[in-house]
């Protein structure tokens, strides 16, 4: 058989927790097929790191953004957010959004954030890629009024209800899943996964946070998406070849690759 490949919609391969094996994590995916890559920007203290990374690998990708819980001295603009952006291997805007879990920035400031990343992602026609943590609301109405379906985006880590996902989907985004969706309680969001069209489906790791079972609590890697896509495989009833190839074509074509 030959090997299946797979595409890691979000990762932050290049936070320091890789520092010490980086290459071994990389070799890893290899052998796993994770032929592709997003290495997703969280500010821009640290975004030329995230840029070297990807010129430095084939099938690596960055984004440029600022994460809506990150504390930072300047907001970013949608000048610079189009200025950072501007690089042939920067398929996106984000990872940015709503995120009232923690409260290391006010809501006021995350809602203009926001905003002002949807506005340069459709002046750049590159997706957002759009944290979303109990904020469903906020983020749903935000991304409504901006009008995210003239640049697209992904709700990424999807952990909100089929609700939210039906809206997201309306606005002809992309659904994410990352590690959370193996974990033994999250029936419902299994069966979001379930119903999410098979054409807007996307897997991530979020690496290193949020490692799928059965390497939950350790640190995440992309080797181990292909656990995320064995769930989601099962839950819907077919063939990790499907999952493999389609969410792979997914990516290719919100990331505007193909
Ligand atoms: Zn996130
Ligand atoms: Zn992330």
């Amino acid at each position: 058989m030959t090997q299946l490949s797979f595409f890691d919609s979000h990762c932050h391969l290049d936070f320091p927790h890789f520092e010490d094996d980086r290459s071994e994590v990389f070799e890893r995916m290899r052998e796993e097929g994770i032929d592709r890559c997003v290495s997703v920007a969280v500010d821009f203290d640290h975004l030329s790191r995230l840029q070297k990374l990807a010129e430095n690998h084939d099938g690596v990708w960055f984004s440029a953004g600022v994460h809506p819980n990150h504390e930072v001295n300047e907001e970013p603009t949608v000048d610079q957010l189009c200025k950072l952006s501007n690089h042939v291997k920067c398929v996106a805007i984000g990872e940015t959004g709503m995120d009232f879990f923690r409260h290391h920035v006010e809501p006021e400031i995350q809602d203009a954030r926001f905003r002002t990343h949807i506005r340069a992602a459709r002046h750049v026609n590159k997706p957002v890629i759009v944290h979303n943590r109990e904020a469903d609301d906020a983020s749903m109405v935000i991304l409504k009024e901006e009008k995210i379906e003239k640049c697209g985006g992904i709700m990424h880590c999807f952990s909100s209800g089929w609700e939210t996902a039906k809206k997201a989907l309306d606005l002809g985004m992309y659904i994410s899943f990352s590690g959370n969706v193996t974990f033994k309680r999250n029936d419902e969001l299994r069966e979001v996964a379930r119903q999410v069209p098979m054409d807007r489906l996307l897997i991530e790791t979020d690496s290193p946070y949020l490692a799928p079972v059965p390497h939950r609590g350790k640190r995440n890697e992309p080797a181990f998406v292909k656990q995320v896509a064995e769930c989601i495989a099962e839950v819907k009833g077919i063939s990790l070849e499907s999952i493999a190839s389609e969410s792979t074509e997914n990516a290719l074509r919100v990331f505007k690759l193909i």
